[in-house]
C-alpha cells in the first residue's frame, strides 16, 4: 500500500513522463497531490430530462443511443463522429471531433449517461464532445460535483481527478490532524480525513462547505501557531525591566504636546519597558499621525536607562530626514545621535561606527542595513523599524537570533488592513494611533485631465506666491520612447526653464547619488526650493510642514495605497493642502479607484478598498511583502476565521508548544519557506 509521502509514481498510470509534469505543478508527493486542492467545482449530480436541457449551462441526461455512431473524415486532422440519443421526451444529435474511439465505446441501443450543454446552430439544436459513462460504472464524469484542478498543458483534468482519487483510496486515514481535538470540537470543526476527502471528492455543497470551512481555519491556524512560536520564542528570554521610565523632560522639550492616541501608545512602550520581557510592539496609524515622536521617545528611555537603540527606515532620505528632527531634539536631552547610511563619507562613517561600539552614542538611525553590516554596538537594547513592510517576520527572526532579545518595536508604513495585518504582524503587540495632531485640515483631492493644465500651473504659482511649496511625482525618471508617461528629469527641466522660469525647482529620484538626494532634500525643506518635481521616492515619511500641494501625473500608474501616501506629504501643517491627481485614463475601474481616492481622507477604508481591487500580492506593489501564500483561505473574505484561528493557536502554543517531530511543526516549517531564517 502506498503511503503519503511516497512520490507520485508508486500510483499506476505515472511514469517518469507524468512525474515530470506533475512535478511543474509543485507536486512531487501523494501528500502533495492531496493538498492541491481544486480551483472550481462542475454541479453534475443532477439528471434532467432531455427536453429541460439548455444552452445556459451543461447538465446530465441519461439517454440511449438509437442510430449507429458514424465517423466521417473530413480533411486531414478533422474527424467527426456523429450519432443521436433519445429519452421519452426527445431526440438530440450528439457531434464528437477527433474522438472516433466514441464510435466503438457507445453501442446502438444501450443507454449512457451524458453530461454537456446545449448548442443552438444553424443546423439545429445539438451537443459537441459530452462527457459520458454507463449507469453501472463509477460515477466520474456524471452524477457527481466533479472537481476542477489548475492545469498544465499535457495534464487533463480527468486524470487529475483520477490520481487525486488513488491517492484518497491509498492513504487518506494517514493524513496528520495538525488541529487539537480540543480546538476543532470547540468550533464543529470535522476531521482532516472527511474534510481531504470532500474537498476532492464532495458528496454535495452542503458539505463541501464544511471541508472548506475546516481547511482555511487549518491553514490560518498552522500559519498562526508559527508567528505565535515566533513571538514565544523571542519572548522566552527574560528582560531587566527599565528602572528609569520617567518622560516628562522629554514631553517638555517637544514643541507641542502628545495627542491623546500618541499618549496611549507612549503608554503602551513605558508598560513594556517596565515588564520583564523583551518589548514586541507594532505602531499602526495612518500617514502624519505622529509616530515619529514615539520613536524619539522610546529611545531617549532606552537612554534613559543606559541602552542604544537603533532606528531604522527603508531609504537614506528618510533617515536623514530623521535625523534633522531627532538629533537636535534628543541632544538638548544629553542623548547624542549618530547617522549612519551607505553614502555618508569613510571618515564619518568611522567616527559614527566608534562611537556606537564605546557606547558614546546612544542612538543610530540609518536603514536596515544597520543591522546587516559590521556594526558594533556598546549595549544595542532598542531596534525600531519605521515604515517598511519589509522587516517581515523573518527579519523579525534573524533580529532576535542576532542581536540577542532586544526590544522591538516596528511602526507600518501604510494603514493596512487587518487581515493583512494579523498575517504580516499577528506575532506583535498592537498600539494604534488614531487620531491627527490638532489643527490639520483634511487634504482636497481632485481628478482632472491633462486639458487643465493651464489651470493647474495657475494653481501651483499661485502656491508659490503665498510662501508655500509643492510637491509634483512623475511615474517615471527618465523619458521612454512610445510612452506617453511624464518623466521626471525632462518634467523638472521643461518646468524650470519654460513654465516657471521665476520659481525654484528641484529634481529628486531614486538613481542619483545618496549626497545629491539629502542635498536636494535639504534645500526642499529649508524652503530653497517651491517645486520638488519627484519619483515615489518621496512616497513614504518625508516630512516638510510647508508643502501645500501634491501633484501626481499619470495618477493612473499607482496603487491607491500608494497614492494615500504621497497625499500624505501635504497637509502637514495648518496651512490648507490640496492634492491634484492627473489623469487621462478612460478605463471605469481605473476611475472609481482614482475617485475613491478624492472621497475619503481615511488611510484604513482606502487600504481595504485597495485589498480587494488588487489583491493581497499587489497590495503592497512590487516590494517584497513576505506574504505567505495560503492554498484555501482568501485574505479578503476569510478575516472572521483567521482570528478565531489566532486565538485558537495562540492559546494552544501557549498550553503546550508543539514538539520538533510533531506534524504541526512539519506544517509551520513548509509553511513559512525551509524554515532556514525563520525555524531553524
Ligand atoms: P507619521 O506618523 O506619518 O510618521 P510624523 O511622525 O512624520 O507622521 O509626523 C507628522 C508631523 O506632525 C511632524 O511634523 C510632527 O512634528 C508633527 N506632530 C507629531 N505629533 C504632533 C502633535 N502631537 N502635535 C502637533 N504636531 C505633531
Ligand atoms: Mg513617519
Amino acid at each position: 500500500m502506498p503511503s503519503l509521502f511516497d512520490p507520485v509514481t508508486v500510483l499506476s498510470g505515472v511514469g517518469p513522463a507524468r512525474a515530470r509534469q506533475l512535478e511543474a505543478l509543485g507536486i512531487r508527493t501523494l501528500y502533495d497531490l492531496l493538498t492541491d486542492f481544486p480551483r472550481d467545482y462542475e454541479d453534475r449530480t443532477r439528471l434532467v430530462p432531455i427536453a429541460s436541457l439548455t444552452t445556459d449551462a451543461p447538465a446530465c441526461f441519461e439517454a440511449m443511443v438509437v442510430t449507429e455512431p458514424r465517423t466521417s473524415h473530413i480533411r486531414r486532422g478533422l474527424d467527426l463522429t456523429k450519432l443521436t440519443v433519445a429519452d421519452d421526451t426527445g431526440r438530440l444529435h450528439l457531434t464528437f471531433f477527433n474522438q472516433a474511439y466514441v464510435a466503438g465505446q457507445l453501442a446502438y441501443g444501450e443507454t449512457y449517461l451524458f453530461y454537456g450543454r446545449l448548442e443552438g446552430g444553424l443546423l439545429g439544436v445539438q451537443m459537441t464532445n459530452p462527457a459520458f459513462e454507463r449507469p453501472g460504472d463509477p460515477a466520474v464524469v456524471t452524477r457527481r460535483i466533479l472537481p476542477v484542478y489548475g492545469l498544465t498543458a499535457g495534464l487533463h483534468n480527468k486524470l487529475l481527478v483520477r490520481l487525486v482519487g488513488q491517492a484518497l483510496d491509498a492513504c487518506l486515514e494517514d493524513l496528520p490532524e495538525v488541529l487539537p481535538t480540543s480546538v476543532r470540537e470547540a468550533r464543529g470543526l470535522c476531521g482532516a480525513a472527511f474534510a481531504y476527502e470532500t474537498i476532492h471528492r464532495p458528496a454535495s455543497f452542503a458539505d463541501l462547505a464544511v471541508a472548506r470551512k475546516r481547511l482555511v481555519f487549518e491553514e490560518f491556524f498552522v500559519f498562526s501557531a508559527g508567528l505565535a512560536l515566533l513571538r514565544a520564542r523571542r519572548t522566552a528570554v527574560p528582560h531587566a525591566p527599565y528602572r528609569n521610565l520617567s518622560l516628562e523632560p522629554f514631553l517638555a522639550a517637544l514643541p507641542f504636546s502628545l495627542t491623546g492616541a500618541q499618549r496611549r501608545a507612549v503608554d503602551d512602550l513605558l508598560a513594556d519597558f517596565a515588564g520583564s520581557r523583551p518589548m514586541n510592539r507594532l505602531i499602526q496609524g495612518d500617514v502624519g499621525s505622529g509616530k515619529t515622536v514615539l520613536a524619539a521617545a522610546a529611545a531617549y528611555v532606552a537612554a534613559q536607562n543606559g541602552c542604544q537603540t537603533a532606528l531604522m527606515a527603508p531609504t537614506e532620505i528618510l533617515a536623514e530626514q530623521h535625523f534633522r528632527h531627532l538629533e537636535p531634539l534628543l541632544a538638548s536631552l544629553g542623548v547624542s545621535t549618530v547617522l549612519l547610511t551607505g553614502s555618508l563619507g569613510a571618515p564619518a562613517k568611522r567616527a559614527a561606527k566608534a562611537a556606537l561600539a564605546d557606547g558614546s552614542a546612544q542612538v543610530v538611525i540609518g536603514t536596515h542595513a544597520l543591522l546587516t553590516g559590521d556594526v558594533t554596538f556598546a549595549r544595542l537594547d532598542l531596534v525600531i523599524a519605521d515604515e517598511q513592510h519589509r522587516f517581515g517576520v523573518a527579519q523579525r527572526a534573524a533580529l532576535s537570533a542576532k542581536a540577542g532579545s532586544p526590544h522591538l518595536l516596528v511602526m507600518s508604513a501604510t494603514p493596512i488592513p487587518r487581515t493583512l495585518s494579523l498575517i504580516l504582524y499577528g506575532d506583535l503587540d498592537l498600539s494604534v494611533v488614531d487620531e491627527l495632531p490638532p489643527g490639520r485640515q483634511p487634504v482636497d483631492t481632485f481628478l482632472v485631465g491633462e486639458a487643465l493644465r493651464p489651470r493647474i500651473n495657475q494653481f501651483i504659482r499661485r502656491q508659490a506666491a503665498e510662501g508655500h511649496q509643492v510637491y509634483i511625482v512623475c511615474p517615471a525618471v527618465e523619458e521612454q520612447e512610445a510612452d506617453s508617461l511624464k518623466a521626471a528629469e525632462a518634467w523638472a527641466e521643461t518646468l524650470g526653464k519654460t513654465v516657471f522660469p521665476d520659481l525654484r525647482v528641484g529634481l529628486l529620484h531614486g538613481r542619483m547619488k545618496g549626497a545629491e538626494k539629502e542635498a536636494v532634500m535639504a534645500r526642499f525643506s529649508a524652503g530653497e526650493l517651491d517645486i520638488l518635481v519627484a519619483t515615489t521616492v518621496i512616497e513614504v515619511g518625508v516630512d516638510v510642514a510647508n508643502a501645500t500641494l501634491m501633484v501626481v501625473e499619470n495618477a493612473e500608474r499607482f496603487g491607491l495605497s500608494q497614492l494615500h501616501q504621497l497625499r500624505g506629504r501635504v497637509g502637514r501643517g495648518s496651512a490648507k493642502s490640496y492634492c491634484v491627481l492627473i489623469s487621462d485614463a478612460k478605463a471605469p475601474e481605473t476611475r472609481a479607484r482614482l475617485k475613491a481616492l478624492c472621497a475619503t481622507n481615511d488611510g484604513f477604508q482606502i487600504a481595504q478598498e485597495d485589498l480587494k481591487l488588487r489583491g493581497p500580492g499587489d497590495f503592497f506593489g512590487r516590494r517584497q511583502h513576505g506574504l505567505p501564500v495560503f492554498k484555501v483561505a482568501s485574505l479578503a473574505c476569510d478575516l472572521a476565521t483567521l482570528q478565531e484561528a489566532q486565538e485558537a493557536a495562540a492559546a494552544c502554543i501557549t498550553a503546550s508548544p508543539p514538539a520538533e517531530d510533531s506534524p504541526l511543526w512539519g506544517r509551520i516549517r513548509a509553511l513559512f519557506g525551509d524554515g532556514e531564517t525563520v525555524f531553524n
